[in-house]
């Protein structure tokens, strides 16, 4: 008998009758004859609700306890899931990521998983149980409990589903699947009947929040297949897999947009080796992570370097490049946190040129000035004022899908 890993969002379980849903399509499968294993989100915006709260008690809470408030929220839909299920006349049982066998490293609010013991999971199964799994959460070496980072949830099941060898991991959210740009935003976005582990996980990396990268990630190293599709109806959603051939590939299946950006130049930093590993060195050495960085032509020995970072590592980087500025010998620095990032990606764009001259064209045709650009063999991304970010995602939808 084959295995099927389910996993419900947030959206989907946000209310009593919705958890009585959610419970009636596990049961579904279950009768068709698979074992179940089902991973679950905080119920609605429980998370976001217990992070106010923490807000509330302290300005800086410290990360081990969020960890443990925020595992509060998918303890609940756990249980929950697990009693409308037997309900229903079936037997599940609830585990949290511990007793999942889930063990992570030590990095609080984004930890990684190190490893998974199904053991517990098999016997349970092996008794004709559902097992019902809290998402986004699991155990340190030293006992402590340590969540995934947002939108955690999604990894916890293609973890799960790799260690268990699924037949397959179904991911059930409020959208029918993935869409050649955020639905929400842009009405007119079309479904894709499948998309490549590699677009997938560039689109997700770059702020279609639909999945978690590293849920990709695992997901292509594993060669999981993934489904996305919605709670609320029985369409066929978007299947998540390797690709035959990039001849094969169109140009550009989706367009992503990522508001979470914020923008650091350099002036003047002096042109000699050993200066860009000093500033980004120093950079990860506070944890914070660099994306794209662009260095400007060399003139009096002398050039500019900017960066970006995400917005919630801004306050964190800038104490640390007003340093570097006075140790390298810099003439200053300038930052600007109302930026945002709209990319195209596809994996056919390597074999036809000018995708990226087309998009360029689409951003000048709406007014929209760029101030960075990155690529890649499948992606092309550009920095740009926040306030544009809704009238480029459009614009570049429009240019290569309507
Ligand atoms: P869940 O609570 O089920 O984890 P999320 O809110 O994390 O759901 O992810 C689903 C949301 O992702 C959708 O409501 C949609 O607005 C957003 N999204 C962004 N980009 C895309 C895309 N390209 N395709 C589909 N959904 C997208
Ligand atoms: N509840 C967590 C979050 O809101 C994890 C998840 O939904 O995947 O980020
Ligand atoms: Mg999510």
């Amino acid at each position: 008998m084959g295995i099927v890993v389910q996993k419900f969002g947030g959206s989907s379980i946000s209310n009593p009758e919705l958890i009585k849903n959610v419970a009636r399509r596990i049961v579904q499968a279950k009768e068709k004859g698979s074992q179940v294993v089902v991973v679950v989100s905080a119920m609605g915006d429980t998370t976001d609700e217990l992070l106010d709260l923490a807000r509330k008690v302290t300005a800086n809470p410290c990360s081990r306890e969020i960890d443990m408030l925020l595992t509060t929220g998918e303890q609940i839909s756990i249980a929950l899931i697990a009693m409308a299920i037997n309900e229903m006349g079936h037997t599940a049982i609830s585990l949290t990521g511990y007793q999942a066998g889930i063990t992570t490293d030590n990095a609080h609010t984004r930890a990684r998983i190190l490893k998974i013991d199904p053991e517990r999971i098999r016997q349970e199964l092996d008794q004709d149980k559902i097992v019902v799994v809290a998402g986004f959460q699991g155990m340190t070496d030293a006992g402590d409990i340590a969540t995934l980072g947002r939108g955690g949830s999604d990894t916890t099941a293609v973890a799960l589903a790799a260690s268990l060898k699924a037949d397959l991991c179904e991911i059930y959210t409020d959208v029918d699947g993935v869409y050649t740009a955020d639905p929400r935003i842009i009405p007119k976005a079309m479904k894709l009947r499948f998309i490549s582990y590699d677009e997938m996980l560039e689109l997700a990396s770059l702020g279609a929040l639909v999945l978690q990268p590293r849920a990709v990630e695992f997901a292509k190293n594993y060669t999981v297949p993934l489904s996305i599709r919605s709670s609320f109806n029985e369409c066929e959603g978007t299947l998540v897999g390797e690709v035959k051939s990039v001849e094969s590939c169109e140009p550009v299946s989706g367009v992503a947009h990522d508001l979470n950006v914020a923008k650091i130049g350099i002036f003047d930093v002096p042109d000699r080796p050993g200066i860009a590993r000093n500033i980004f060195y120093s950079l990860a050495s506070e944890q914070i992570n660099v994306d794209m960085i662009i260095q400007g032509w060399v003139r009096d020995d002398r050039n500019d370097i900017v960066f970006t970072v995400t917005r919630g590592d801004l306050e964190k980087a800038l104490p640390v490049v007003e340093n570097i500025v006075k140790e390298i010998g810099a003439s200053g620095f300038v930052y600007n946190d109302r930026v945002a990032k709209v990319s195209i990606v596809g994996a056919g764009m390597i074999t036809n040129p000018g995708v990226a001259a087309n998009m360029f064209k689409a951003l000048a045709k709406e007014g929209v000035n760029i101030e960075m650009i990155s690529t890649s063999e499948i992606k092309v991304s550009c920095i740009i004022e926040e306030d544009q970010a809704i009238k480029a995602v459009g614009a570049l939808h429009a240019e290569f899908f309507e």
